[in-house]
């Protein structure tokens, strides 16, 4: 099927930082793709917490596991809106690159370890990662990504980090912070996938771990209304026996009623907006979306995960110990950078005297301990602090 006109065009792309020559078969985006998949961060990720720790579970999501996911869902989605299949692949398998160990609780850590020295943001990070860390090319640091692949990795950055960016790269992936203009509509569409794909797995990993049960979310419209209706089909899911049967079919409904509601509303915008290219697409207001009345359901679940699971004590408890392991090392390291892994610890030393030193030495810790999984930051705490935190 040809691509929309307002889709991300390969051979339009604004191109990579390093000039290099096409590949003989693949286009830049399904480079880009393969780039990051063989990039040793995307490897990392299946030893890195979504919400529940590595070793607490096999069957739990991962971060390797979420972002297959969402790829899937973004993939799916492009096509129904002739939207480019595999830049949204691209974005959505790098998308969490910059994920420190122990999802949200290690990045609330590092952020607040590097309050002083310009703050940590795992967006930012998943850029860093992809522009500067990977150390894979002889000519160039990190991966050499496309414009549109940085760009939709780059969701969220603070005006601040922004500016920064614009310094660096005038023009580039942090203007539109700036000028509050839109993303590409394959950037926009993997950050509601991603969306789509944590509301439904977290379902699946919360009422597997017993934090959450199918009862209790029978608050929730998105999910109840489905799991009634089921019943209405097949009464004999409601055995005890029968209940992930039950909740799988719930879950799957839910996807389905969100995927094409976002592909509906989404077809619809364009038509009304009318871009005839990216430029346009650009300049509009975000047009991938959920009709409002499942933006609002979706909210509700959003609100309810918020609270019944991320929030609840068992997994709190976790988090704790999982952001002293985080703030131990990162305190540990910064005192004897040497203890780092030789390349980091070569780039520390060779910043002692420079200007700025502190700070430039603060971000090389970070970027190590951003880097890392949880079971080499539970083990590296423990070589260095002699205390065992987490299992
Ligand atoms: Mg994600």
């Amino acid at each position: 099927m040809s691509l929309a006109p307002y889709a991300c065009h390969p051979d339009h792309s604004r191109g990579r930082r390093f000039a290099q020559a096409p590949a003989p078969t693949r286009t830049e985006f399904q480079r880009d793709r393969d780039r990051i998949v063989h990039c040793t961060a995307f490897r990392r990720l299946v030893y890195k917490t979504q919400v529940f720790l590595n070793h607490e579970g096999d069957l739990f999501r991962t971060r390797l596991t979420h972002s297959l996911e969402v790829a899937q869902l973004a993939r799916s989605m492009a096509r129904g809106l002739r939207l480019n299949e595999d830049l949204v692949e691209a974005i959505a398998l790098a998308h969490d690159l910059g994920h420190t160990p122990f999802g949200h609780a290690g990045q609330d850590a590092l952020n607040a370890c590097m309050q002083t020295f310009g703050g940590f943001e795992h967006n930012l990070q998943s850029l860093r990662v992809v522009d500067r860390l990977e150390e894979r090319y002889p000519e160039f640091d990190g991966l050499n990504l496309c414009f549109e692949t940085r760009e939709g990795i780059l969701k969220h950055c603070s005006p601040k980090h922004a500016q920064a960016l614009e310094q660096q790269e005038p023009g580039g992936v942090g203007q539109r912070f700036l000028v509050h203009s839109q993303p590409s509509l394959e950037a926009q569409l993997c950050n509601l996938a991603d969306e789509i794909a944590y509301n439904a797995h977290d379902i699946d990993d919360g009422v597997r771990s017993g934090l959450i049960t199918l009862a209790q979310l029978q608050q929730v419209p998105l999910v109840d209304d489905f799991r009634r209706e089921i019943l209405l089909e097949f009464p004999g899911l409601a055995e005890r026996s029968q209940g992930r049967r039950l909740l799988y079919e719930t879950i799957r409904r839910m996807l389905n009623a969100q995927v094409y509601d976002l592909t509906a509303a989404s077809a619809q915008a364009l038509r009304e907006a009318e871009p005839t290219n990216v430029a346009a697409v650009r300049q509009l207001p975000g047009l991938v979306r959920f009709s409002p009345g499942m933006a609002e359901r979706s909210q509700v679940l959003k609100t309810f995960l918020l609270h019944q699971l991320y929030r609840h004590t068992r997994v709190m408890d976790t988090t704790r110990l999982a952001q002293q392991v985080v703030q131990e090392l990162f305190a540990l390291y910064l005192a004897q950078p040497q203890d780092m892994a030789e390349g980091f610890a070569a780039r520390s030393k060779a910043l002692v005297g420079s200007p700025g030193a502190a700070a430039s030495m603060a971000r090389v810790v970070a970027d190590y301990i951003a880097g890392m999984t949880d079971r080499f930051a539970t083990r590296e705490h423990e070589r260095l602090s002699g205390q065992r935190l987490l299992p």
